[in-house]
């Protein structure tokens, strides 16, 4: 999609801290880190949020989980982390792209605000 912020990102018109990529996923820092691990996982493909997703896109968001948990991995985090997906804009989501947020290397306070 032409007119996306996280589109723009993986196609590298705007600047990000990649931190994985494979033929289905990007994953890069968020630019606001709530954690000392903050990273989006989001889909090569354009879907504008888990609300959107069809029942073909069910294997890209499971490969957006196993990238989290390779991260959570390659990171030594594996004591606690956490995966969330803002879904609608009172949860706070704010770009229409699906992302995932990977969140961890902190004690998490539960349950979330
Ligand atoms: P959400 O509130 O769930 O829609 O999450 C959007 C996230 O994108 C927020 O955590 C922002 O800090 C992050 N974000 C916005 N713009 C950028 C950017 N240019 N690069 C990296 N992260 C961004
Ligand atoms: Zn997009």
């Amino acid at each position: 999609m032409t007119d996306c912020l996280f589109c723009k990102i993986i196609k590298g018109e705007i600047p990000a801290r990649k931190v994985y990529e494979d033929a289905h996923t990007f994953a890069f820092e968020d630019i606001d880190p709530q954690a000392p691990t903050h990273v989006l996982i989001i889909p090569k493909k354009h879907v504008r949020g888990l609300k959107e997703a069809q029942v073909e896109d069910a294997e890209l968001i499971g490969r957006l989980h196993l990238v989290a948990a390779e991260l959570g991995r390659r990171r030594g985090i594996e004591d606690g982390y956490r995966t969330v997906l803002n879904v609608g804009p009172k949860s706070g989501q704010s770009v229409f792209h699906l992302h995932l947020h990977l969140i961890g290397g902190r004690e998490m306070k539960w349950p979330p605000g």
